[in-house]
């Protein structure tokens, strides 16, 4: 069976796999709907999947997604296969890259309010209104500008 992550290979009926590949478990979707449906986007897949086929492969989920199996863990059981998932869990690591991530959508967003900062400044010391300060952050471009028109 494949992984149901675009991009991911990992398939357990692939040939030749490697010690490390031969270790990944497949875990079934959840049963509740939105659960399962937050797998979904996870798995980055446009195409109608069909929940109850799917399998994501251990790669994609981390050490605290996994149930701890205390009875395991005192007889010093060490065997992956007896890891579940905890209810909540849901794929998180090797995932398709997303367009914009909360973090590069911030990003973009400052630098536009730092572009603002710098026009309003630059009109305020060209009309004379105030003397540039030090605390002014102005990029190697504005200041030369500035330098220029004063
Ligand atoms: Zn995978």
């Amino acid at each position: 069976m494949r992984c149901a992550v675009f991009g991911c290979n990992s398939d357990n009926e692939k040939k030749n796999r490697s010690e490390e590949e031969k270790k990944i478990r497949f875990y079934t979707f959840p049963k509740d709907k939105k659960q399962s449906d937050l797998w979904k986007i996870k798995c980055c897949r446009k195409d109608n999947l069909n929940a109850a086929t799917l399998r994501v492969c251990s790669r994609h989920f981390t050490p605290e997604d996994y149930k701890r199996n205390l009875q395991h863990e005192l007889l010093g059981y060490s065997n992956k296969k007896t890891l579940l998932l905890k209810n909540d869990a849901f794929p998180s690591l090797f995932l398709p890259k997303q367009k914009t991530t909360d973090s590069e959508e911030q990003e973009e967003r400052t630098k536009r309010l730092q572009k603002r900062i710098n026009k309003s400044v630059v009109n305020e010391i060209l009309e004379g209104i105030r003397e540039p300060l030090e605390e002014d952050v102005l990029d190697e471009h504005t200041s030369a500008n500035i330098q220029r028109a004063l």
